[in-house]
């Protein structure tokens, strides 16, 4: 039989475990305190536990853990950039970058992605599998850990697609909101390329999340051409669950517009996300696309000139700041060069 991953296991399910086992509930407090606060990373360090249960522990559960198979750190300001090993040897990214507000940590959801998006490093590939909820919790776990830095926040925008592994993801964002981190959900931000089943699922449960929809395009033509989930879900289908989410959880969403030279950058491309964004309140978030080896998108020249159209006309827009420039790389390249030139970690 197969071994229960400990660490994706709400407090309420490891009780029911342990009750099971025959163990007082009280035990499963201090197991989960161990797990979730001190964040052990084995059993043997749960040292107010007999032996002879954390034997009992290791014959039922398995206690996962990631190793740092690289470790980037900026010179610039702080960003570090991990490719982190899997149990089961594949690799996924995490980076921790430093703002004003505190620390924000960007985190893998799968391994691989498939939803093809052409600008996309992450999905060359194709799709391996999803991340367990545990494996989520792990990146925050291990960057706390080897960063010294306490992590306040997180976006849901490294490898893969949140709403696709929707189950994990959800256990994991209510680990992240229980004891241990107690992290409010306000405090996290999740990054989809639009799926609206999703989406309108999400808006029920009414979480505080910040939903930062992948925008891109403002036509159903540009649109489809650069991201094919736009042939399932098109934009009016689209942002009908984004006027429903906020009519729903009063959340205003963030649209992310990542410009690519010729293709959404021209003056008819920011007169069409006029169009479709007048009148709602949201907030545009403009980066300047990463370029990728696979593919011969070109970073926009004319970023400011669209910010100035959208806010001259009333849309809230700003400029991502690229932080970590000098160890950028776009999301998911370092998981495809693994192997390759960068120093790797012990
Ligand atoms: N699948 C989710 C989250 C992961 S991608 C999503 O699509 O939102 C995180 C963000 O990076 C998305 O907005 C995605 O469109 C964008 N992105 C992907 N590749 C990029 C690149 N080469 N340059 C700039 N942004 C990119």
């Amino acid at each position: 039989m197969d071994k229960i991953d400990i660490l994706s296991l709400s407090r309420e399910e490891l009780t029911a475990e342990l009750t099971a086992m025959g163990e007082k509930a009280f035990r499963a407090k201090q197991i989960y305190d161990w797990l979730h606060v001190k964040k052990v990373s084995d059993f043997s360090q749960m040292t107010n536990i007999s032996a002879q249960l954390r034997n009992m522990l290791e014959e039922k559960f398995c206690l996962k853990s990631l190793i740092i198979k690289k470790r980037l750190v900026s010179g610039i300001d702080n960003t570090v950039k991990y490719l982190y090993g899997l149990p089961d040897g594949e690799a996924v990214e995490t980076v921790l970058m430093e703002y004003k507000h505190g620390n924000s940590l960007c985190i893998s959801t799968q391994v691989g992605c498939r939803m093809g998006c052409r600008f996309c490093a992450s999905t060359i590939a194709g799709f391996v599998r999803h991340l367990l909820p545990s494996e989520m919790l792990l990146q925050i776990y291990e960057t706390e850990r080897d960063s010294g830095r306490h992590v306040d926040s997180i976006v849901l925008m490294g490898i893969g697609e949140p709403l696709d592994n929707f189950d994990n993801v959800m256990k994991f964002l209510s680990l992240v909101n229980s004891e241990g981190e107690g992290m409010s959900l306000r405090h996290i931000s999740l990054s989809t390329c639009g799926l609206v089943d999703r989406i309108n699922e999400l808006a029920e449960m009414k979480t505080g999340l910040t939903l930062s929809i992948s925008l891109h395009a403002a036509t159903d033509e540009k649109r489809s051409s650069i991201m094919p989930i736009n042939k399932k879900y098109n934009l009016e289908q689209l942002m009908k669950a984004c006027r429903d989410y906020f009519a729903k959880t009063g959340r205003r969403i963030s649209f992310e517009y990542s410009l690519i030279e010729g293709v959404n950058d021209t003056e008819e491309s920011a007169n069409e996300l006029i169009r479709l964004l007048g009148g709602m309140l949201c907030h545009v978030n403009l980066i300047p696309i990463n370029e990728i080896r696979e593919r011969d998108f070109k970073k926009s020249r004319y970023v400011e000139r669209f910010r100035k159209r959208l806010t001259d006309a009333g849309i809230n827009a700003t400029v991502r700041r690229t932080l970590g420039a000098d160890i950028n790389a776009a999301c998911g390249q370092l998981r495809r060069d693994d192997g390759a030139s960068e120093e790797a970690v012990d």
